[in-house]
């Protein structure tokens, strides 16, 4: 079975195709064309920038990926795209590209939420077995979730306001980095002595698995305004030590959570979970040897894909796609972009971006 998957719910235009078989799954190509130039000059992400560049760049792309594996449309069984959740005008981009590759070829169309793609890449990398528990950790989404089916998910706990990439991407803001926030503080962070600054860490007082990273930013902007005004400006030293205090407390906080969520994931279900993590924030070494320590010590299996099958790519999408093919999903030419798109069908849907 192989499958072309398209993404463009941010600020990356993304074409993949990936093959599998009943044993492996393999990426024959995967194509990311990031935007991050294009909205520097913005210090974030701008939506019809965005759309725009996506509109102008998916054909390029989905060429660049069948090239890639030297493949053409007709040794594709289907086609796979992010129908959501994201910015409504990349999500509409892809999806409008998508359909009309499934409508010039007649090629089978399927939309996948964007979260799922990331939530089962450990699948795509590991062959992991359902179920497992997923620390869904990106730019907009910080959630646990126990993985039964490629559409079966249920939500242990998350957080009540900000992702984590968005608390990183603020402190990147306030200290000078460039965007997308993650890899600049985090290089910054090497530097650093993560003792020097005590930042919160909020809600450990609190039973369950729920996290909130609101208050870390404006941690980091009362140190370094008390930092500019002691001694009108910022040292590099004190810059990396900033980023260090950070990544410290974000890492403690999703390490002791991660805890919490084992706990009760072990609780409900019989056998030993896998512990695995994906999304953009997942690509932070210090978050990742902190999430495995956690493993290691309760006895779990830790799987974390590789970095770039962490943050944005469409492989994780054509994958998401190859499992809910088998599982018998299509979807018409009416298939519509959703900007919110709860990945457990539980959830209230209203609660914004950070849920
Ligand atoms: P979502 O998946 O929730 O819709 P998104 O697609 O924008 O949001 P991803 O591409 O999965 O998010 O992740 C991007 C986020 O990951 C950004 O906030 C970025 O700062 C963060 N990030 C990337 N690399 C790192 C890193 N090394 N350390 C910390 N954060 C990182
Ligand atoms: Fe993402």
């Amino acid at each position: 079975l192989t499958i072309l998957g398209l993404e463009s719910s941010c600020d990356d235009t993304a074409a993949a195709v990936v093959r599998s078989t009943d044993e492996t799954s393999d990426i024959l190509a995967s194509v990311v064309y990031g935007q991050s130039d294009l909205h520097a000059a913005f210090g974030g992400v701008v939506p019809e920038i965005a759309a725009r560049a996506h509109a102008e760049k998916l054909d390029t792309c989905v060429k660049q990926a069948l090239t890639n594996a030297n493949l053409t449309l007709s040794d594709i069984d289907a086609i796979a795209v992010t129908a959501g959740p994201g910015l409504i005008g990349g999500v509409l981009s892809g999806v409008m590209c998508a359909k009309g590759i499934a409508a010039a070829s007649g090629l089978p169309l399927i939309g996948v939420n964007h979260l799922a793609g990331h939530a089962l890449t450990p699948r795509l990398t590991d062959n992991i077995a359902y179920p497992y528990l997923m620390l869904l950790v990106s730019g907009g989404h910080c959630q646990f979730l126990i993985v039964r089916g490629c559409d079966d998910f249920s939500r242990l706990g998350g957080t009540i306001d900000d992702a984590p990439g968005e608390a990183f991407d603020k402190t990147a803001r306030l200290l000078g980095l460039p965007q997308p926030g993650g890899p600049g503080v985090e290089r910054e962070a090497e530097k650093g002595e993560a003792a020097r600054f005590r930042f919160p860490r909020p809600l450990l007082d609190r039973p369950g698995c729920d996290m909130s990273f609101s208050g870390l930013k404006t941690a980091v902007l009362r140190a370094r305004d008390a930092l500019i005004s002691e001694k009108n400006g910022l040292s590099r030293q004190d810059r990396a030590d900033l980023c260090a205090g950070f990544q410290e407390a974000v890492s403690d906080v999703l390490a002791e959570k991660t805890r919490r969520a084992l706990d009760i994931y072990m609780a409900e279900t019989p056998e030993t979970p896998t512990l695995a993590v994906a999304g953009g924030v997942a690509a932070n070494r210090t978050i990742r040897t902190k999430l495995e320590a956690v493993s290691y010590e309760t006895g779990v299996g830790f799987v974390a894909p590789p970095l770039s099958l962490c943050t944005d790519n469409a492989a994780m999408i054509a994958y998401a796609g190859i499992e809910l093919y088998r599982a018998g999903h299509r979807d018409g030419l009416d298939l519509a972009a959703r900007p919110r798109w709860p990945l457990d069908r539980s959830s209230p849907a209203m609660l914004g971006s950070g849920k």
